[in-house]
């Protein structure tokens, strides 16, 4: 298993920091500023190695230049997508075998939230970046409803006890959603008290493993009966598909 920290960044980005504690080297992930990673380097004696991209939106990309400007490390990044000092173009299927960290990861294409968007896993975790968030997913701006749905099925075929890392701290407002979809669901009512214990501690309720996001994620279950009946009482019409389904719990959260 591979140790994970989690760096605050921005008002509720993570930066995920992939060490190999015994060499003091490690990897981050999505560094969407700079001085947080450089402050946690230092504070965990530790040399940054390479860094990770999952899609170029500014919150995730930022802190790349001002990385590079004092550490020569490559950049790793979606081939489809504009991300500042890149060196490494991965397309989906695409492994990235870092053997001196003893890291190796392979990559998916999951468009959607952005259209070029990827993810980083191996059997243990995944980086969703803003597609599968914990309990939820990300807005669709650069793809189409079928994409994201396409990718979230992608993520949820992984082993179910791989742990999802996401690019923010979103949990407690996306479990208020996904109980108003399905008031029923006693694992969506737990969860909520597990996420509000962590949040009052200030900690991280990043990562969740997939089976839990299986169980209480609405964006993953576009297929169960009771959230099918709840989107389509929100649309006012019957909703045939899983797609049409997810398009409707998009726009309804959305529009709260
Ligand atoms: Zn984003
Ligand atoms: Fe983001």
């Amino acid at each position: 298993m591979l140790n994970i920290q989690l760096i605050n960044a921005l008002s509720d980005n993570y930066i995920a920091c992939i060490i190999n504690a015994a060499q003091k080297k490690c990897v981050i992930v999505d560094p969407g500023e700079a001085d947080p990673v450089f402050n946690f380097l230092n504070e965990n004696h530790l040399s940054l190695s390479g860094i990770l991209i999952t899609h170029y939106h500014w919150d995730h990309t930022n802190g790349i230049e001002k990385l590079l400007q004092r550490l020569e490390v490559p950049v790793y990044g979606p081939a489809k997508e504009p991300v500042p000092g890149m060196t490494h173009l991965l397309n989906d299927g695409d492994v990235i075998n870092l053997e001196k960290l003893g890291m190796r990861f392979n990559l998916m294409h999951i468009p959607g939230h952005t259209l070029g968007h990827i993810a980083y896993y191996n059997d243990d975790v995944v980086f969703t970046g803003d597609t599968l968030f914990t309990a939820g997913c990300g807005k669709i701006f650069g793809g189409t409803v079928d994409q994201m749905y396409n990718s979230l099925m992608r993520i949820v075929s992984l082993n179910e006890k791989t742990l999802v890392y996401c690019g923010h701290e979103y949990t407690t407002s996306n479990l208020k959603f996904a109980l108003t979809v399905e008031p029923e669901n006693h694992d969506i009512q737990q969860r909520i008290d597990q996420v509000s214990k962590l949040r009052q501690k200030n900690l991280p309720t990043v990562p969740a493993q997939l089976s839990l996001e299986k169980l209480t994620n609405p964006f993953l279950r576009c297929e169960v009966p009771s959230v099918k009946k709840a989107a389509e009482n929100y649309a006012g019409k019957a909703l045939s598909s899983p797609q049409e389904i997810l398009g409707i719990l998009r726009a309804w959260k959305n529009n709260l």
